[in-house]
């Protein structure tokens, strides 16, 4: 079966030579929900602008539902775009607001609103039909414009940072509202994003960007667990990246020589780091005694948020961070000496 989308080898440059997108190659499949995921300037609304057709790659096609539809105006592509400000009409009804686009293509004025309706009831907004932009809250506003993206009945939302503008307990409570939605309509979403937590808790699939790249595309607890590059590693949760010496194809790590696993075909001879997550290392006051693998480190700092405590240490001159849930139960403080355990099977590596 086609892809609902297919983005296959599109470049964009700007002012000659800086290339915003380099090559992306992606398929978004029918009612999947993609978050598009990176630092500021990669790429992101760029790739977002040119499958809504307000931009025109140098290279490449863009196809929906079997269609090249690179050449196509946004108008007639398949899809709505929900932006940022999402601008509704102030001296209009919500209802409206959403009537609004499909009396644009044509639909008389009582069937569009009977459509709005529909839409609103999608967002739960029904009862306030009648009111004005204005008399309404930021995520009352924000379920507008998603009743007027998705009113049309479009195979494909894109989504550029919709949510950024609500504070972050809206913020949490749309992300899941957007999902539920999302899997109710069926219709596939492409959700722009530079907050990972929003990426995580919301899309079946992770493509995270780097300076015009696809650095890796997952699910979540692919991209996770077994990041492809230090960026990944990094701009998803936070990462220990440990140093490793090479004997042959095995390797240890440099702080405390610990196997840290095997190079294979593909990655021999390549300089390797192996990631930790901080919550995979364990910690305790005291040297169980059977287990080799325990190693003396200090306490250089720890930093308790309630929910979870990081514990920074130092081992052998490495700095390291750990994650414990919950209080700062083992009552450590900077200075105290302590022995952590690096789980082999938590060790991913990663090439320098
Ligand atoms: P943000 O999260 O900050 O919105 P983004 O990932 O969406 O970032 P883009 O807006 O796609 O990034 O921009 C990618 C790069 O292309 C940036 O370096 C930006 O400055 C550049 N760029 C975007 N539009 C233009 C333009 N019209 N002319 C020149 N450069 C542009």
């Amino acid at each position: 079966m086609d892809a609902l989308l297919s983005v296959r080898n599109v470049s964009k440059t700007f002012q000659r030579n800086f290339k915003a997108l380099d090559n992306i190659n992606l398929e978004v499949q029918q009612g999947e929900f993609v978050a598009l995921l990176g630092p500021s300037g990669c790429g992101k609304t760029t790739l977002l602008a040119t499958l809504a057709g307000f931009l025109q790659p140098d290279a490449g096609e863009v196809h929906i539902e079997g269609r090249n539809v690179t050449r196509m105006p946004p108008h007639r592509r398949p899809l709505n775009t929900v932006f940022q400000s999402y601008a509704l009409f102030p001296h209009m009804t919500v209802l409206d607001n959403v009537a609004y686009g499909p009396m644009r293509a044509g639909v008389r004025k009582p069937q569009a609103r009977e459509r709005a309706r529909e839409s609103l009831k999608m967002v739960s907004l029904d009862h306030l039909a009648d009111r004005y932009p204005a008399q309404m809250s930021g995520g009352q506003r924000q379920r507008v414009a998603l009743a007027r993206a998705i009113v049309n009945q479009p195979r494909l939302l894109l989504l550029d940072e919709p949510l950024s503008a609500l504070d972050l307990k809206l913020r949490k409570r749309m992300q899941l509202e957007l999902k539920a939605l999302q899997e109710k309509l069926e219709i596939s979403f492409i959700f722009v994003t530079h907050d990972q937590e929003e990426a995580m808790a919301m899309a079946d699939r992770i493509v995270v960007m780097n300076q015009g790249v696809i650095e890796q595309a997952g699910t979540s607890g692919d991209i996770y667990k077994m990041p492809r590059s230090r960026f990944v590693a990094d701009f998803i949760g936070d990462a220990n990246l440990l140093e490793c010496d090479r004997d042959g194809s095995r390797l240890s790590l440099r702080c405390c020589g610990q196997p840290a696993g095997a190079l294979d075909a593909a990655s021999a001879g390549r300089d390797m780091l192996a990631m930790l997550r901080p919550e995979d290392i364990q910690l305790s006051r005291t040297p169980s005694g059977l287990d080799p693998m325990l190693h003396a480190a200090k306490v250089t700092g720890v930093v308790s948020i309630g929910s979870h405590t990081t514990v920074y240490l130092d081992l052998n001159g490495t700095a390291i961070e750990a994650r414990r849930l919950g209080a700062n139960d083992l009552g450590l403080n900077r200075g105290d000496d302590v022995y952590l355990h690096l789980p082999a099977d938590r060790i991913h590596l990663i090439e320098a």
